[in-house]
């Protein structure tokens, strides 16, 4: 389901231009792809979907499983594309780049962009199981206080949304913040190699995604292929916290890299975090920078892993000897469907709800069952959907949910799909909520499981469609 989602599919959405992108013409687009070139022409902006083609656009024929760019060609020009990158010239009436593979194409230009254009941008690249995208845009918060500061849009971070969001970045651009995903191996050193980061993040090694991998070393050595692209010199920064992180920094030291390192881990990791307090609707904590100075900071969330997003984006202003401002994580918004928290009112109360419905893995929703213990004054109400794409393994990561839930004071769970089935028939009867087979279902019965004052998680994999759930608790 991860492939299919509309924030990690960019030609479901327009992808963000700034005016200010490179103005790119024929004789750029034929050394970049090593292509073949028919007319003049200049655009600024590179689109992939020809129904958000807008005038003046270099269209890409992208060839997909269930599409093929090429079939749009006339609808791209008549709705005002100079050109197009094709590898089927099947009209030549119009401004073309013929080149073998559209793909390729579309990354070699945005490896002529890193190489030729983007010379005096740092690049940093973020990586990892969890927390990818809730990182990047911390940092890309962050990093706007400092300067000009591009990032990808929603979840871009696959062969096609990085080399969009690298060639949507406008040419003044400062900080470039580039999340890098994997489905199998091999991807993340294809991102890495195109994008040649200054920094890179690992934030964790869990079991995200895993179906294609033998175990969590097979994802470790995956991950690792970030290295593959960083510049000599360049700087890891890795959470000292996951059970992964001598193996990621040894190999990184070996490599020749400097490596950084954040968590609470003993008292040797460079960003080190020495406590976490609640404080109103936030969480106070205080960290240890490498000067021995001690800071302390808030973050209007609950949940310690967002801390951990944080350290890391600490870590990366330090490798980018940035002082770290007053108030650093006050511009910070969680990312849609991360945890964000909506106030509703239900009858003559109230309701929190906690939309994490963008997707689920075991870290994930162990982090948010206790996120959501964090939390006092209601009734703390899980509705829990299966986490998908887990491989051989999947029940056993559905029943050990068993001991976060327990040894928190989570109320009532609420279980959706045949794996969440497996934690249901577990539970203790205090705790033991209804067994539904579908989002729908539970929204067709969401009043019998709803009370005024309740404080509602719910989260789930995106193909448990829990954001149906999400959407009728709003609307009640
Ligand atoms: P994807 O692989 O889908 O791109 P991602 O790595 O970008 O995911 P996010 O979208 O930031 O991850 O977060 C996914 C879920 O994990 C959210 O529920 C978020 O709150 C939670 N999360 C974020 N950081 C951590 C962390 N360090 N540990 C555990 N859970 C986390
Ligand atoms: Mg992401």
């Amino acid at each position: 389901d991860y492939q299919k989602t509309k924030e990690n599919n960019p030609s479901k959405v327009e992808a963000l231009h700034s005016p200010a992108t490179f103005q790119w013409n024929e004789k750029h687009a034929e050394i970049a792809t090593n292509g073949t070139k028919t007319g003049n022409w200049s655009s600024t902006r590179i689109s992939i979907d020809s129904k958000n083609i807008k005038k003046g656009d270099l269209f890409v024929a992208l060839k997909g499983r269930h599409f093929d760019g090429h079939d749009f060609l006339n609808e791209a020009f008549a709705k005002g594309a100079v050109a197009a990158i094709v590898s089927e010239p099947k009209n030549t009436n119009y401004p073309l780049v013929i080149v073998e593979d559209t793909l390729q194409a579309l990354q070699h230009m945005a490896s002529f962009c890193i190489k030729h254009i983007l010379l005096d941008t740092k690049i940093i690249a973020v990586t990892g199981s969890v927390g990818k995208t809730t990182t990047k845009d911390m940092l890309h918060s962050t990093l706007s206080q400092f300067g000009v500061s591009h990032t990808n849009r929603g979840n871009f971070n696959n062969h096609i949304g990085l080399p969009l969001t690298i060639l949507s970045a406008p040419r003044n651009c400062q900080y470039l913040v580039l999340e890098m995903g994997m489905s199998e191996k091999g991807e993340i050193q294809r991102l890495s190699d195109i994008s040649k980061p200054d920094i890179a993040v690992i934030t964790n090694i869990e079991h995200a995604h895993s179906a294609n991998f033998h175990s969590l070393f097979d994802i470790a050595r995956a991950k690792l292929e970030i290295l593959y692209g960083i510049k000599p010199n360049g700087t890891i920064i890795l959470n000292k916290d996951n059970q992964y992180y001598d193996y990621l920094s040894s190999q990184s030291y070996k490599s020749g890299f400097n490596v950084m390192s954040f968590g609470k881990h003993q008292n040797t990791c460079t960003i080190q975090l020495l406590n976490t307090t609640r404080n109103g609707t936030g969480l106070n904590f205080k960290v240890k920078l490498p000067n021995n100075k001690i800071t302390n900071l808030y973050l209007k969330v609950f949940g310690e892993h967002f801390v951990y997003s944080a350290l890391a984006t600490i870590a990366v202003l330090e490798a980018l000897k940035l002082e770290l401002p007053q108030n650093v994580f006050e511009a910070f918004k969680i990312p849609n469907g991360r945890g964000n928290m909506h106030s509703i009112q239900y009858g003559d109360e109230h309701i929190l709800l906690i939309d994490d419905s963008y997707n689920a893995n075991p870290a994930s929703m162990k982090a948010a069952i206790k996120s959501l213990d964090m939390h006092s004054d209601g009734r703390k109400v899980a509705i829990l959907g299966d986490m998908l794409e887990l491989g051989n393994e999947r029940v056993k990561f559905h029943t050990e949910l068993y001991d976060c839930v327990t040894k928190t004071n989570v109320d009532k769970v609420h279980t959706v799909g045949e794996l969440m089935l497996e934690l249901h028939n577990l539970l203790p009867e205090a705790k033991k909520g209804s067994h539904f087979n579908s989002s729908h279902q539970v929204v067709s019965n969401l009043s019998d499981i709803i009370q005024n004052n309740d404080i509602i998680l719910v989260k789930g994999s995106r193909g448990m469609k829990m954001e149906l759930i999400v959407k009728a608790i709003l609307s009640v």
